[in-house]
């Protein structure tokens, strides 16, 4: 499967690039990761030393160090990891930012270990990729599986390590989405789901639609789909069904957010919740409504699942949630997408920010992050929907087109055609 989804973003960048007359040999440079890393490392589990494999892949860094998140998950593999590098190059240059793309990951089930054994992977993992990334250099962050507080463990890790071996301290911004104690920035949880309800707000007022009372399902109610639900439900929608790992549910008149939320924080599932009725997927995906929000894992709308959409917009919070084949689905049923790599750029925008502040040792408020984040994705939304128009293509293809020209014009600058 996840040979599929790495397969799906190469041949997304040589149809843009074919196209649209994209330097052939950036093309192919794209479609391979610049260093792909793999470290063996050892941590004592249960009185025994037990194997870990960690990934980190570093796709490209023309625009600038490279930025993505560590996902620990069973599923985690090369194939993945390298398709999630990728779409990082891709996401970080559609915000302009000077950032490159890479990824990074363990597989294991987060929820096997107890929160020592959990820090021990965390240091471990940190010590075993030490020399290769840095604040110039690679910048990881959250992903699915992993928290804030897995980045403060490695935050320190990699600080005690650069001390003992060159002296330097303060190193914070080699990781994003840190707690703000360890030096993270305010607004950086909300981020990512806030940018994704944002392009919501943009799309509606494009099509001249009122959100109020509008209604939307969501797939994954963890960091992105819990704050997108937050922010869309500030708008005056209804979050008709809500799906995680454990299970689906539906009510017609609508779940509360902070109750949903208050409940994951004590039981970490939806499992159990007391109101709604149990749907499976197939039926959650088929329902009646206004948005549909994936925000878990990739290729979970699939060409079965898109066949029986009834939703007006797909806003992808989750990376690469629909095949191809759903893809073109979509856009025949005349659903809009707004694709992965611009729907949740604001989480890589808010951790450059965060980046930003790291490196000044100067913090901002809350307000005028999510003002900035605000500004970000509505200016990048103006301008990929623009693009969408202008090239008469759907807004993945405008996406592409933007983010491969602005690194096809960067390669030019370094000489390489
Ligand atoms: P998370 O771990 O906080 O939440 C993931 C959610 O998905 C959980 O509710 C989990 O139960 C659910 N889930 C997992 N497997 C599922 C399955 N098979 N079926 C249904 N639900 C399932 O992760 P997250 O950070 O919210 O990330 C979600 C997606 O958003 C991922 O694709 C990630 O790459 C992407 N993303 C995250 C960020 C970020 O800042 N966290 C930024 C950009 C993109």
């Amino acid at each position: 499967m996840s040979l599929k989804v790495f397969n799906m973003v190469k041949s997304q960048i040589n149809k843009i690039s074919k196209q649209h007359n994209i330097n052939k040999n950036i093309s192919a440079i794209l479609q391979s990761p610049n260093t792909i890393i793999q470290t063996n490392f050892p941590v004592k589990i249960n009185n025994e030393y037990k194997m870990f494999q960690g990934y980190r892949v570093q796709h490209n860094n023309i625009c600038g160090p490279y930025k993505g998140g560590l996902r620990f998950n069973e599923n985690v593999d090369i194939n993945e990891v390298s398709a999630l590098a990728t779409w990082m190059t891709l996401k970080c240059s559609i915000q302009d930012l000077p950032y490159g793309g890479g990824k990074g990951g363990i597989a294991i089930n987060p929820y096997d270990y107890n929160k020592d054994e959990m820090e021990n992977i965390c240091r471990a993992f940190t010590r075993s990729m030490y020399k290769q990334i840095g604040s110039n250099v690679d910048i990881p962050a959250p992903d699915v599986g992993t928290t804030s507080e897995m980045m403060n463990w490695m935050t320190d890790e990699y600080d005690k390590l650069s001390v003992s071996s060159f002296n330097i301290s303060n190193q914070k911004a080699t990781f994003t989405g840190k707690s703000l104690e360890y030096g993270g920035s305010k607004g950086r949880e909300e981020a990512t789901g806030t940018g994704v309800a944002i392009c919501v707000k943009e799309w509606a007022k494009k099509k001249n639609i009122d959100l109020k009372d509008k209604t939307f399902i969501v797939q994954g109610f963890g960091n992105v789909g819990s704050f997108a639900a937050k922010k869309m439900e500030s708008y005056g929608m209804k979050m008709i069904a809500v799906g995680d790992h454990t299970g689906y549910l539906y009510n017609k008149d609508g779940f509360s957010v902070n109750d949903l939320n208050n409940y994951i924080k004590e039981h970490k599932s939806l499992e159990g919740y007391h109101l709604g009725e149990r749907v499976n997927k197939q039926n959650f995906f088929a329902l009646e409504t206004d948005v549909c929000v994936p925000a878990a894992l990739e290729m979970e709308i699939t060409e079965s699942v898109a066949e029986n959409l009834k939703c007006k917009l797909i806003v992808e919070g989750a990376n690469g949630p629909l095949t191809e084949n759903a893809d073109k689905i979509c856009f025949e049923k005349n659903i809009d997408v707004i694709p992965d790599i611009l729907a949740n750029s604001g989480g890589v925008l808010v951790s450059y920010f965060e980046w930003l502040q790291n490196k000044q040792d100067y913090y901002w408020t809350l307000e005028k992050v999510l003002n900035k984040l605000d500004l970000n994705m509505t200016d990048a939304f103006d301008k990929i929907y623009n693009i969408s128009l202008k090239n008469n293509s759907n807004m993945r293809d405008a996406c592409y087109y933007y983010s491969l020209k602005r690194i096809e014009t960067i390669y030019n600058k370094r000489g390489i055609h």
